[in-house]
């Protein structure tokens, strides 16, 4: 995916071309909780939220508490360039979708059997959990994230998800809302973040980290550590995240066990943490 994102970037795709076919990529294998493999809620259903963000000029776009949306982030994207609207759920996104020529996918696409297996362990211990705050090897693989920055010094970020496992109906978390869960703003840096919605919701997570830097100076680095702190400091956030600068510095952070990501930095060699 890393690899992907150079190659389009290189041939002069914008950041947020680069973030949503990489994102489309992450959302498109079954490992991921995002799209196809997405973790399911308290009635065995999928149910997606995804957001997408231009720093050129904050336009923006978001879907939530879809289904049968093989690829959220691109329907946010649409949302983004196609509509006068920031966030659309439930049918009203799909009403959108099928104006704008989506296909809806059938349900069992987005079933895989972990996924099953794992909402079974949830209803067992009557838990609402993270997907991949587990000691578990099988249990690492998130929510989804992308963040970039182009060749004319653009920044983007989209995020996806089928949100936590276990979860009400209609639930929305951080990642379709912006300045929660993403945010991209030239002026200071693209931010995709994972972990339970809520304590990103009630922090302006990402906005928050964008803060940092537009009002204080500093860079990726200083923005994820101070915003993980705050995070923590506030409301006991569990969670993580990615960041890119406007000068195109790298920074991630997590205050869960794992979160597996990477980065390319300057063009150099593609770095993954697992
Ligand atoms: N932030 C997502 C949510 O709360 C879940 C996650 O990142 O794994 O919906």
């Amino acid at each position: 995916v890393l690899e992907h994102g150079r190659s389009i970037l290189d041939r002069g795709a914008s950041a947020v071309e680069a973030v949503e076919q990489c994102a489309s990529l992450l959302e498109d294998d079954p490992l991921f909780n995002a799209g196809c493999g997405s973790v399911l809620n308290e009635n065995g259903k999928v149910e997606m939220d995804a957001g997408i963000m231009d720093g050129r000029d904050l336009a923006a776009g978001a879907v939530a508490a879809i289904s049968n949306v093989a690829n959220p982030v691109q329907l946010a994207r649409l949302v983004m360039d196609g509509s006068e609207h920031v966030l659309l759920i439930g049918d009203g996104a799909l009403h959108f979708a099928e104006h704008c020529g989506v296909k809806l996918t059938p349900d069992h696409y987005f079933f895989t059997p972990d996924r099953i297996k794992q909402l079974e362990q949830a209803r067992l211990h009557h838990r609402i959990m993270l997907d991949h705050d587990d000691e578990g090897e099988e249990q690492k693989y998130g929510t989804i994230g992308a963040v970039a920055r182009d060749r004319a010094g653009n920044l983007a970020a989209a995020t996806s998800t089928g949100g936590i496992v276990n979860k009400r109906m209609g639930r929305v978390g951080d990642s379709p809302i912006i300045g929660a869960g993403v945010y991209a703003d030239n002026a200071s840096c693209a931010v995709s973040a994972t972990g339970y919605g809520e304590d990103f919701m009630r922090t302006v997570f990402a906005k928050t980290l964008a803060d940092i830097i537009d009002f204080r100076g500093g860079d990726a680095r200083s923005a994820v550590d101070e915003g993980l702190a705050y995070l923590t400091r506030k409301v006991q956030g569990r969670g993580g995240a990615i960041c890119i600068d406007g000068a195109g510095r790298c920074a991630s952070g997590m205050t869960t066990k794992k979160m597996i990501h990477g980065w390319i930095e300057h063009g150099g060699e593609a770095i993954c943490r697992f």
